[in-house]
This record gives structure tokens, C-alpha cells and sequence, in this order.
């Protein structure tokens, strides 16, 4: 066995890790979840310097003062959107592309949005090395949606929010299921939206901490 052969498995090994002692062991159930944190690979996401640190059950920063999010965040987001394969999925704040590449395997098609041009070029360079040609990226502010290609039946906005912004919840489709952690600029409450023919149902689904989601429906760039 060759050392690099031994490092795969190496990774393979703290990956499985993760399943197991950061997302089962937590509230994390639902079994494509599992399977495809199981497969993608987190170290494809980060820098060089942080390849040891690849499964920690934390954010890493991804440059541009940005962080990939907690294994853990990105598992219960996704579990709480409720993929069954076909859906049509808004992403905002494609970050690093993790997630995208999480939401890209479980859905039918992801349409991900990046305010930072270096990160979406980073990401959009990464997604496609990796083949996923399900993904439409788009440099921008993502408050506002993407309305070309609404409603969507999912939305994942991965930035904190002062507020669900309008725009998202009327691209959000009848039967659509939105995610979106909601707060002050430090700390915030992951909100699950489900819109119905007759309106809105909101729920709690627990405290997180994300960086803010700047833009138009958002915080202010200068704080
Ligand atoms: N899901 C990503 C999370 C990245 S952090 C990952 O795991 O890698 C949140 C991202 O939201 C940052 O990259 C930030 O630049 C981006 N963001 C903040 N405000 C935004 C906006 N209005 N539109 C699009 N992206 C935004």
C-alpha cells in the first residue's frame, strides 16, 4: 500500500467517523442524508492547509471571510428540506459549493447564488471537476432570489437573515419547503417555512450561527 493509497483511506475513515459520532449521534435519521455525507468529500471543498482538519465538527474558513459550514449544520438543513430526487432547489450562499454538491446528489437540479466572485469562481471550478452538471451557478445577491427560473420547491439560504426575505418566499413554490437561519448578526434561529395554498407555516427547528447574509433583503454591507 502506497501513502497515498493510505491517506484515502485515511479520509474515508474520518469521514465515516463523522456519520457516525457528529450527525447519527446527534438528530440526523434520514438515510440518503447519511449515504451522500458518506460520499462526498469535504477535503475537495477546503484549502490545502486545512486537509487535516477536513471531518472537524466545526466551520472552516474558505477565504474572503467566509466559512464552510458545521458537517452537522449542512446534514440537519438538508434533512429538514425533505429530498425525495426530482426537486428543483434554490441554494443562497454557495460558499464554498459543499453543500451545493450535498443538495446536487438529492435533488433534481440546484440553482446556488454567491455574492463573493471569488468564491463562486472557486466553487463553480470545483463542481465541475467533480462532474455535477445538475448545477446552475450565479454571481450575485441572492436575497432576491433568481426569478428566471421560479417558484422552486426548495430554498436553502446558508447565510444568517434579519428576516425571511420576501423575494425567497414568493419564489418559494404551493408545497415548497424553505430554510433559513433568522437572527441578529451573531446568533440565529433556523427557521423551517412550509408555504401552503393559504399561506405560510413557520417553525423552529434550533440556535445556529452563520455568517450574515448581505444583500438587498438582508444586512447592510458596512455593518
Ligand atoms: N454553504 C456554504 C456556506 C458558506 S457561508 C458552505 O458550506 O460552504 C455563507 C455564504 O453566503 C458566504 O460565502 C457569503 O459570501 C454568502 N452570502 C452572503 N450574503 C449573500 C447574498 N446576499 N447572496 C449570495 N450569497 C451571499
Amino acid at each position: 500500500m502506497n501513502n497515498s493509497n493510505s491517506e484515502i483511506r485515511g479520509v474515508g475513515r474520518a469521514r465515516q467517523r463523522m456519520i457516525v459520532e457528529q450527525l447519527e449521534s446527534r438528530q440526523i435519521s434520514d438515510q440518503r442524508v447519511l449515504r451522500v455525507m458518506g460520499e462526498v468529500r469535504r477535503e475537495s471543498f477546503i484549502s490545502e492547509a486545512l486537509q487535516s482538519r477536513a471531518y472537524d465538527d466545526s466551520p472552516l474558513p474558505i477565504g474572503d471571510g467566509q466559512t464552510i459550514s458545521q458537517p452537522f449544520m449542512v446534514a440537519l438543513m438538508t434533512q429538514e428540506l425533505n429530498l425525495q430526487g426530482t426537486e428543483k432547489v434554490l441554494e443562497i450562499g454557495t460558499g464554498s459549493g459543499y453543500q451545493t454538491a450535498i443538495l446536487a446528489e438529492l435533488a433534481g437540479k440546484v440553482f446556488t447564488i454567491e455574492r463573493s466572485y471569488n468564491l463562486s469562481q472557486q466553487a463553480r471550478k470545483v463542481l465541475e471537476k467533480l462532474g455535477y452538471s445538475n448545477v446552475l451557478l450565479r454571481y450575485g445577491d441572492g436575497t432576491i432570489g433568481w426569478d428566471e427560473f421560479a417558484p422552486y420547491d426548495r430554498i436553502i439560504v446558508t447565510a444568517g437573515s434579519p428576516d425571511v426575505p420576501d423575494s425567497l418566499k414568493r419564489q418559494l413554490a404551493d408545497g415548497g419547503i424553505m430554510v433559513v437561519p433568522v437572527g441578529d448578526r451573531y446568533r440565529q434561529d433556523l427557521m423551517v417555512i412550509n408555504r401552503h395554498e393559504t399561506g405560510y407555516e413557520s417553525r423552529n427547528a434550533g440556535g445556529c450561527v452563520f455568517v450574515p447574509l448581505i444583500g438587498r433583503e438582508g444586512w447592510s454591507a458596512n455593518g
